[in-house]
């Protein structure tokens, strides 16, 4: 590993493509043509990169179970970046998913030291009453960690499968780091694996809609979920070049391996604490008996979770976005009239005079506005397009852009504040 990511700084990563070469991200475009309807998010490469999302794919196109599910912390104002990931949710749920939403009040409390019903007031009024009005439904989860004994049971469990080394070493924690720290990071691998437990029908492919620096959670997750597991299955190869599958128990007693030994068909061999598996056709078949053993034997049989990755939207007067500096960032509670003078003040990728953006065109790619309206207010591709030609072409001026979103922000945010209104009182359809 080369460089650290830390998920509690709000880092810019500019060099995307270096996370697909560090961490071995996979870049979304493969996935791309494979989806009915892409999200937005999708179509503009905003979504850039995955984990495993091939799974949840494919059983969102075989109608098999699988579930999405992302956390926020309580600590601040609800802005355009939290959008952005409650429309990942919604449209998941949208496709079938289960869907579950944490409020990860235990990280709040723990890394920000935000008082338990400071957590429980940020987390209703801002995060869940407006996921609601963005259109989650009810039929998915919402929960918040300090009250869901799932997700502190397994905690624990979880905390047991790993230790202060490693955690320092994709977090960075010191000597100073305080436990209840630590402890909020393995909360989070459980908030990320309770959509596999029983009660929730099972192991099944979960995705979780991430920022890029998000990614130390789902690294340690998929981690803690194999070392969780009882069996490993490996590829093997004998001395004559025959490939064979060698399922390897690591916490699984005796007997689960002679039930697997008795039920799978065709030709195996028994050891003591391993199957060897031989010509095997097909081997989702033989991953899912193996998993269906386990259940039975008390096991999770997790599968990895898998994620997709968004870039950031830079800050609006440029650099990067930051809750704490309101200049920075568009609030969903905002005054819509104040929100509209803030994209009038937004910094633009226009040239020093009017002459000069006639001749060289401006650069939306270094464009706070444009990026406003990439990501949320314009949905329309070819009007997006459209604007972006004008603009590289220098028939557009910054003006007409800051006016046009400006307009539409106002719009976005007042329809989004009377929504959260009616979303206020379906509060009780969600059992918080
Ligand atoms: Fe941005 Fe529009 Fe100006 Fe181009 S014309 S730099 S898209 S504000």
């Amino acid at each position: 590993m080369n460089a650290k990511i830390d998920p509690w700084s709000s880092t810019n990563i500019l060099n995307y493509s270096k996370l697909f070469e560090d961490f071995g991200i996979m870049p979304f475009d493969s996935m791309y043509s494979r989806i009915d309807n892409p999200h937005r998010l999708m179509r503009r490469k905003v979504i850039f990169g995955h984990r495993s999302y091939e799974y949840v794919l494919d059983a969102m196109q075989n109608n098999e179970p699988f579930a999405v599910m992302s956390g926020f912390m309580p600590s601040g104002r609800i802005h355009l970046g939290h959008k952005m990931v409650m429309e990942e949710i919604i449209w998941h749920q949208q496709k079938g998913a289960d869907a579950f939403v944490g409020i990860a009040d235990r990280e709040a409390h723990a890394v920000r030291g935000i008082s338990w019903e400071k957590c429980r007031e940020i987390g209703i009024n801002e995060y869940i009453i407006s996921l609601i009005a963005l259109g989650f439904e009810p039929s998915g989860h919402i929960y918040f960690q300090s009250r869901s004994e799932n997700v502190k049971d397994l905690s624990f469990e979880l905390g047991s499968k790993v230790n202060f080394s490693e955690l320092s070493a994709i977090y960075g924690f010191t000597g100073e780091t305080s436990v209840s720290h630590m402890v909020s990071a393995v909360t989070q691998s459980a908030d990320i694996l309770q959509p596999q437990l029983e009660k929730y029908g099972g192991p099944k492919p979960t995705v979780i809609p991430v920022g890029a620096d998000q990614d130390p959670h789902i690294r340690l997750t998929r981690g803690l979920g194999h070392k969780m597991n009882m069996f490993k299955i490996e590829g093997r190869e004998d001395k004559d070049g025959n490939r064979y599958f060698s399922i390897r128990s690591k916490a699984a007693p005796q007997e689960a391996l002679e039930e697997l030994n008795s039920i799978i068909p065709g030709n195996t061999k028994l050891f003591e604490g391993h199957l060897d598996v031989f010509e095997v056709d097909n081997f989702e078949k033989l991953l899912k008996t193996v998993r269906d053993v386990e259940l039975r034997y008390g096991g999770y049989a997790f599968v990895p979770p898998a994620a997709t990755y968004h870039r950031f939207m830079s800050g609006l007067q440029g650099g990067k976005m930051s809750s704490s500096i309101p200049e920075s960032h568009i609030a969903l509670l905002e005054d819509p009239k104040d929100a509209a003078k803030k994209v009038k003040r937004a910094k633009t990728g226009g040239r020093i005079s009017l002459e000069e953006q006639k001749k060289m065109g401006g650069e939306p790619d270094k464009c706070s506005v444009y990026e406003l309206l990439l990501f949320h207010l314009i949905e329309d591709d070819v009007e997006l397009l459209q604007i972006r030609e004008e603009c590289i072409t220098g028939q557009r001026m910054c003006g007409s852009c800051k006016n046009l979103a400006a307009e539409r922000m106002e719009k976005f945010l007042k329809d989004h504040q009377e929504k959260r209104e009616i979303a206020r009182e379906r509060l009780d359809e969600y059992y918080l």
